[in-house]
């Protein structure tokens, strides 16, 4: 069956695992009155699996669940099961499917049925989800529009943790860029400074040195920022400044570029009505964007330590 509204297009797959076992996509079920879906107490993560003849390559997959326990941890919640076991439900999940293209996986931990209210501290369940997912973002290069919707000073909610209720602030951005026939939103920090996309880090060219905002700041410390610092310094012998942006300068820069696991590495054309750059996709992002697709696909023996591969059963 496929699922299609404005947001992505998707074939449900056969399987998913929840609370310890694999269970058929329509048993992927939790009651009404979980405490998650009440209050945003949940913590989540993004992953790509990258399908190359008969193997998924699944893409920093330790890294990613590493970041859900820290994520965890701050918002209070115990997960209950270790790490290496949802690593490896996570490879679970991937096999049983029989993907044959590229995936996104989204495991997800949350309060769940107990008690009522804020103090509550229900039990958590755990799920993993993955589904075939193609391009989030036009690697042409899109649109952005500086969202009204500010992020919050570092002494409000938490956005260093991916916890799900924070994801209603980007889902109003992403909406307001979206109704005003922008393609993504950027977001400023309580202070007026560039933060970061709705979901993604952003990066800026200037003179060939890459700029982008400190993990310090209002935004999360993205992996695939993380991937595209160590590639542009150590394969690019870029220099990569990390620093406030104003809004101004975001303008006037030479290029522009997302980066998030579902966006990879995206090509900013347009801010708020000014060209960035050529307008096209610029030198130095195309170089990034070409180094990350041959690391994703582990073609570079020395970032393979990156990618997990998982045969995907009925080779061929
Ligand atoms: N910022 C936000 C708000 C995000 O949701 C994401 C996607 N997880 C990112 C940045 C990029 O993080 P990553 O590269 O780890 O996917």
């Amino acid at each position: 069956m496929v699922s299609k509204n404005l947001g992505i297009e998707i074939k449900w797959p056969k399987y998913a695992w929840l609370n310890g076992s694999i269970v058929k996509w329509e048993d992927a079920k939790v009651h009404v009155f979980v405490h998650g879906l009440h209050y945003g107490t949940g913590v989540f993560e993004g992953i790509r699996g990258y399908y190359d003849s008969g193997v998924m390559k699944i893409f920093r997959l330790e890294d990613h669940i590493m970041r859900l326990y820290r994520s965890a941890k701050v918002i209070l919640m115990d997960i209950p099961y270790k790490m290496e076991e949802l690593i490896k439900a996570v490879k679970d999940v991937v096999k049983v499917n029989q993907f044959r293209s590229d995936i996104y996986i989204r495991p997800i931990a949350f309060r769940g049925l107990g008690s009522f209210g804020l103090r509550a501290t229900n039990p958590v369940d755990v799920a993993i989800i993955a589904v075939e997912f193609g391009k989030y973002l036009s690697p042409k290069g899109i649109r952005c529009k500086i969202s009204s919707w500010r992020k919050p000073p570092a002494d409000s909610i938490p956005v260093w943790a991916k916890a799900t209720g924070i994801y209603l602030l980007y889902h109003l951005a992403a909406m307001e860029a979206h109704l005003s026939g922008y393609d993504e939103a950027i977001l400023l920090d309580s202070e007026g400074y560039v933060a970061e996309g709705a979901g993604e880090n952003i990066f800026i060219v200037r003179n060939g040195e890459l700029i982008t905002p400190p993990v310090y700041d209002a935004i999360l410390e993205g992996i695939t920022r993380d991937t595209v610092i160590k590639l542009a310094r150590e394969e690019l012998r870029l220099r990569v400044v990390e620093r406030r942006i104003r809004r101004e300068e975001l303008y006037v820069c030479d290029e522009a570029f997302f980066t998030g696991t579902a966006a990879e590495v995206t090509p900013i054309v347009e801010i708020d009505g000014r060209t960035i750059g050529s307008g096209t996709v610029g030198e130095i992002t195309k170089k990034i964007m070409d180094l990350y697709r041959e690391v994703v696909l582990s073609r570079i023996e020395k970032y393979r330590y990156w990618v997990t591969e998982v045969e995907v059963e009925g080779k061929g």
